[in-house]
């Protein structure tokens, strides 16, 4: 019997410069052969004509289980995930009932995904006015680290974290050497502008655009760094919506504070008119922006500025998304199976982006930052993690093709190029030319301390 489970032959990586062709051999679930002309294994993939990426590590997504999984679920969305490339994903800490707020909602959660998940999964911690002194047990479990909102949530049993809250949180977050994530948006400006706007009767998309302001972003943004710099606590902005926010976080970076942040893929692909066009399918916080935001969001993604990419994935039932007010529409966009032809086609396609920094934004900088010692690199000694692309491959969304619990996205009827074939969960298919072809087989993973 062959030492190697599987090999990889023929296929296009990043090889960190190394002479290419190589193979890459796997044995119990690790690569441990990145060789040419690797021959003898029980399992040989031809891989002719397709990039490999490291599977895709999603670190931000909502599927709201346990207790609202008629909204995704930990089953349909790891599926989705799958079905993108994905190999990881960190769940969210809302909108599942009960919020991971404690040792005990962690639990739960954590055994509902190691029954149901296709694939591996970390689990982000809440951090809000009541469970300060929760942070402890939390990351003792091995949170990934602890998620706050300087604006509303949305949802009552998680409320914002007020600037006492979120200092109080960072400096205990830097002593647990936890990262610790913000929602970034001025909860006095946005408040204000949607009840005043509300006041008047306006309820249509615009005026709910009006109501988020990009200075909401860099005045939240702004404060956090503060507090991250005086706690000494690491940051990471999630969903930065503009390149003035990333270009916020680099000068933060600069002065010395451990800041990072996070886009997604519906801030480089969709813009506000598309908001107005599509509705609820499209509505998100920060909103979608104007077209010359979203291209500055390019610039600075370009430049390596943004530091990871996640969807954000934050899907609910149709009953939801339908109010002639927009702003009692629930928000949120499915958009996690997407993410990588999305970003090949705006990105690689139409703006020439390197296809390397496509695959690092979402693999091996995210693993980096949040401390994932295995994970979301082709090397020896990583976790055999792969998404097979055919980069030439063109196809259309259509609904039906749709993993999600809900067959419902803002990208449907959309042209994209970069098709993901094949999934590979620690050497294992799990997702097949269209298909899902394993069962749950996801691991909790734990970062290593910081
Ligand atoms: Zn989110």
């Amino acid at each position: 019997m062959s030492r190697l489970d599987l090999i990889l032959k023929n296929g296009q990586f990043e090889t960190h410069g190394r002479e290419a062709p190589l193979d890459i051999g796997v044995a119990d679930g690790k690569i441990v052969e990145l060789e040419p002309n690797l021959t003898s294994a029980r399992e040989i993939i031809d891989c002719a004509g397709l990039h490999i990426f490291p599977g895709l590590i999603d670190s931000h997504v909502h599927f709201n289980d346990p207790g609202r999984a008629h909204w995704e679920g930990i089953e349909t969305g790891s599926r989705a995930l799958a079905a993108g490339g994905g190999t990881m994903f960190f769940d969210m800490p809302l909108n599942s009932s009960p919020p991971t707020l404690d040792g005990e909602s962690f639990d739960l959660k954590r055994g509902v995904a190691e029954k149901t998940s296709l694939t591996d999964f970390a689990l982000w911690g809440g951090l809000t006015p009541g469970n300060l002194n929760k942070l402890e047990e939390l990351a003792e479990r091995g949170v990934i680290g602890f998620k706050a909102f300087m604006s509303n949530s949305g949802i009552e049993d998680f409320p914002r974290a007020d600037d006492h809250t979120l200092r109080e949180g960072m400096r205990q977050a830097a002593k647990l050497g936890k990262i610790v994530a913000v929602h970034a948006e001025s909860e006095p400006m946005t408040g204000k502008l949607a009840t005043e706007a509300l006041a008047q009767g306006r309820i249509t998309v615009r005026d709910y655009l009006d109501s988020r302001p990009v200075a909401a972003e860099l005045e939240a943004i702004s404060r956090a760094i503060e507090l991250g710099g005086e706690t000494g606590c690491a940051l990471h902005v999630v969903h930065v919506s503009s390149g003035a926010g990333v270009m916020l976080v680099k000068a933060g970076r600069e002065r010395g504070v451990d800041v990072t942040c996070e886009t997604c893929p519906h801030y480089l692909t969709l813009i506000a008119e598309d908001m107005e066009k599509l509705g609820a399918v499209a509505k998100c916080a920060p909103p979608l922006r104007e077209k010359a935001v979203a291209e500055s969001l390019w610039q600075r993604g370009r430049a390596a500025k943004v530091n990871t990419i996640g969807s954000d994935h934050s899907p609910a039932p149709p009953d939801m998304k339908v109010d002639e007010n927009f702003f009692k529409v629930w928000g949120g966009i499915s958009g996690i199976q997407h993410t990588l032809p999305l970003l090949i086609t705006e990105g690689c396609v139409k703006r020439n982006v390197d296809l390397w920094l496509i695959e690092r934004l979402t693999s091996s900088a995210v693993a980096n930052r949040f401390s994932l010692s295995d994970k979301g690199r082709i090397g020896i000694g990583w976790d055999a993690d792969f998404a097979l692309v055919d980069l030439k491959a063109e196809f259309t969304v259509r609904a039906e093709d749709l993993f999600y619990r809900h067959k419902q996205s803002p990208y449907v009827g959309r042209a994209l190029t970069g098709r993901v074939v094949r999934t590979i969960l620690r050497g294992q298919t799990i997702f097949r030319d269209g298909k899902i072809v394993s069962r749950p087989a996801g691991k909790f993973v734990e970062p290593t301390r910081r």
